[in-house]
């Protein structure tokens, strides 16, 4: 019997399942080893009960409802895997996270604006309330990094994540560098890698989508953009686009 799958979506922008979808070359593959048996953005036929092998789990945590969905995929599930930055670190539907929510609601809306509350918020990550196995982060994560994972887990392996920034990635394609050289505000830096640098790549900065990289220097990037005489703000206000609740962790860590 094949092992038994969940791919579930909790609040996201459902990226990461149109990129599971989209593993077209792997997919039968994929298909052939494992049998995917709850997968609401795959199928209209769907198993809730079963024992699961492994879920993969997009979205941030924004209510009591998802809140019990993720611990009812844990208990069911011997592994989890957050699938994507929302997942992971909150995402950017947690970039208000370090504000009081009605202030954010009054500032977007205004006093008389349409709508004056919201049942949902502050997002977080799933590792708030479950113990995650696996995180690949990103927007969307790579597929590259969801089919490595895939055969890993099935084989009984852990999948290796860098734990090296985006910077190393860029050098090895031997771009020129988009910080030093023209002073634009990458975070490449204090990002983790695993995109293949696909944004320097193109001539884009680096915003950070992956989340900060493990020990992010975030002390020497400053003082690169200060030099740079970019905001040295701007840096932090990057990263907490896709990070905030575990970004402001950190800092509260210090
Ligand atoms: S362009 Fe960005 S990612 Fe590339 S080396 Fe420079 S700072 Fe790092
Ligand atoms: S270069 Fe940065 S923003 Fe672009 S995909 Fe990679 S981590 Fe995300």
């Amino acid at each position: 019997m094949k092992p038994k799958i969940g791919i579930f979506g909790l609040s996201g922008c459902w990226g990461e399942q149109i990129a599971i979808l989209n593993c077209e070359d792997q997919l039968l593959d994929i298909i052939g080893a494992v049998d995917i048996v709850d997968f609401l953005g795959g199928s209209s036929v769907n198993d809730a009960e079963s024992r699961l092998l492994v879920s993969f789990v997009e979205g941030s945590v924004a209510n009591a409802r998802e809140e019990a969905k993720i611990r009812q995929i844990r208990e069911r599930s011997d592994l989890v895997v957050a699938c994507g930055s929302c997942a992971c670190f909150g995402g950017v539907s947690a970039m208000d996270a370090p504000f009081e929510r009605p202030k954010v609601i009054e500032t977007v809306y205004g006093s008389n604006g349409p709508i004056k509350s919201w049942d949902i918020g502050p997002h977080r990550p799933l590792s708030d309330f479950v113990k995650v196995d696996l995180a690949i982060p990103g927007c969307p994560m790579e597929t590259t990094e969801f089919v490595r994972a895939v055969s890993a887990l099935l084989n009984g392996d852990m999948p290796l994540m860098p734990t090296y920034p985006v910077c190393l990635e860029c050098k090895m394609k031997e771009n020129e560098c988009l910080l030093v050289q023209r002073g634009l505000p990458c975070a490449g830096p204090v990002t983790m890698a695993g995109c293949d640098a696909r944004c320097p790549s193109h001539n884009i900065a680096c915003i950070g989508c992956r989340g900060p990289v493990e020990e992010a220097n975030m002390a020497s990037i400053e003082q690169i953009f200060g030099d740079k005489e970019l905001p040295k703000e701007q840096i932090k206000l990057k990263l907490r686009v896709f990070a905030a609740p575990v970004l402001d962790r950190t800092e509260e860590r210090g």
